[in-house]
């Protein structure tokens, strides 16, 4: 078939690797320069099915992952622009009681299957992306360590491999950890990691092109025609051209809706905002042991400090929609203190690189994968805060929705049924 993928971020990259391997003749649009360059630019990293349900950036924020424990309402919920109090009362419905478990049911399921697809991609392409193994979430107090057993029970009920540590046998594990930071416990997750996503995303998109993939720089399609020939309006610097093709895919992002919505689709699509901040690690030929061997997430505050080859990179402050400007610049200010806090003079800040990005994002966390309900026209978008780890196993998913074969995992759940 002849399809069209619109976006080139990480998602529709990994979509059209996996059609372009199924023999499908598929030509991206991307309206920017490059690829990755908006959400999936300077996120994380973290790649994981824990992380990916009971520590996702945005249940972290503002103590919100004490909510799916102890289930009640959170201190201080991570809003950012007034508008979207709307779209998180709704998430706030999604993550209490049994539509929790069911909703963490459905995330474990696609980040699993997912992690299994990218390990698989990275063996047999031998991909090389400075992957790091391992999560280490640390508790200050004993406050925060009962949160932790409590989030422990999560993972343990979805088989999450995970280790409960002391703060002494933490200290082991990470020996670049300050030693006066205050320490009570932590939990290790083994099979949890993280790497340079865009630098995997580079990487797909060469193997989608050996697969025959095409790409189109600066071609920003502005509208879809759905039928059984679905039709994009393609702006190509001053011109437009329609095309034609068999299947057109929608990874747009947050730009998704402006293009679904002028069809009959309204889905409950917002921006989670989020910051990282990258700088290089200081050499030190005395003191071997600088930052983190992996990963450290910190839920109290929401970060994650991830060693990335010869570089750290701190992220978190996630707000849902628009981050205004106080916002940013506390959120910066977080991470600066939590990497002087836990690891202290290892990364050289004065040349680190701030990022912000804005993660597409629907009420229950999940994507939507497949049939658009509009004819000729397929979705994968909307993965929130775990975009990355769910990504190769989404485009397969998708991939063989479109072929008209079973997936490899039950779609429950994943669908657009879900907001019918
Ligand atoms: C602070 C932060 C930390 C995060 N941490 C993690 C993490 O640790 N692990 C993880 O898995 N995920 C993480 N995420 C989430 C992850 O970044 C996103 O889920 C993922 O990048 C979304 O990818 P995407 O391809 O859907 O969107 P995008 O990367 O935004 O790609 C959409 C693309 O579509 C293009 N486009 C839009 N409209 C059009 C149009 N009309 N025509 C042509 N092209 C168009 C855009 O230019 C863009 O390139 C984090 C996000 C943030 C903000």
């Amino acid at each position: 078939m002849r399809i069209a993928v619109i976006g080139a971020g990480i998602i529709g990259v990994t979509s059209a690797y996996e059609l372009a391997a199924a023999g499908h003749d598929v030509i991206v649009f991307e309206q920017g320069s490059s690829i990755a360059a908006e959400a999936s630019f300077a996120h994380a990293g973290l790649d994981g099915a824990g992380c990916a349900t009971v520590w996702s950036p945005l249940a972290v924020a503002g103590g919100l992952a004490g909510l799916t424990v102890r289930g009640r309402l959170p201190a201080a919920l991570p809003l950012g622009s007034p508008g979207s109090a709307g779209w998180t009362l709704k998430w706030l419905r999604e993550n209490r009681g049994a539509a929790q478990s069911e909703i963490h049911e459905r995330q474990h399921r696609l980040a699993t299957y997912s992690s299994a697809c990218t390990t698989e991609l990275t063996q047999s392409l031998h991909l090389d992306y400075e992957r790091s193994s391992g999560v280490t979430v640390v508790a200050r107090r004993a406050g925060e360590s009962q949160r932790l057993l409590a989030a422990v029970a999560v993972l343990g009920q979805l088989g999450v491999r995970h280790r409960q540590l002391t703060a002494d046998e933490c200290r082991l594990l990470e020996p670049g950890l300050n030693p006066r930071a205050a320490l009570y416990a932590a939990v290790h997750l083994p099979d949890e990691g993280a790497g340079n996503s865009r630098e995997f995303a580079h990487l797909i998109k060469q193997q989608a092109q050996r697969q025959g993939a095409r790409f189109a720089f600066n071609a920003q399609v502005l509208a879809i025609q759905p039928g059984a020939r679905p039709e994009l309006t393609v702006a190509r610097g001053p011109q437009r051209q329609q095309e034609s093709f068999d299947v057109v895919v929608v990874c747009a992002g947050l730009n998704s809706t402006r293009l679904l919505a002028p069809r009959g689709l309204k889905l409950p699509l917002i921006g989670v905002a989020g910051v990282s901040v990258t700088a290089p690690l200081r050499l030190d030929e005395v003191q071997t042991h600088l930052g983190p061997t992996s990963v450290l997430l910190d839920p109290r505050r929401g970060v994650s400090i991830v060693r990335a080859g010869n570089r750290l990179r701190a992220s978190g402050g996630a707000r849902v929609g628009a981050m205004s400007r106080t916002h940013e610049a506390a959120a910066f200010k977080l991470l600066y203190r939590s990497l002087d806090e836990w690891f202290p003079g290892a990364a050289r800040t004065g040349q680190a690189q701030q990022w912000q990005g804005n993660t597409p994002a629907l009420p229950d966390g999940l994507p939507v994968i497949g049939r658009s309900g509009l004819d000729g026209v397929w979705l994968n978008l909307g993965h929130g805060s775990a975009g990355w780890t769910m990504s190769c196993g989404s485009a397969r998913v998708l991939s063989a929705l479109i072929a008209g074969v079973a997936a490899e995992i039950d779609t429950a759940g994943l669908t657009i049924d879900r907001f019918r």
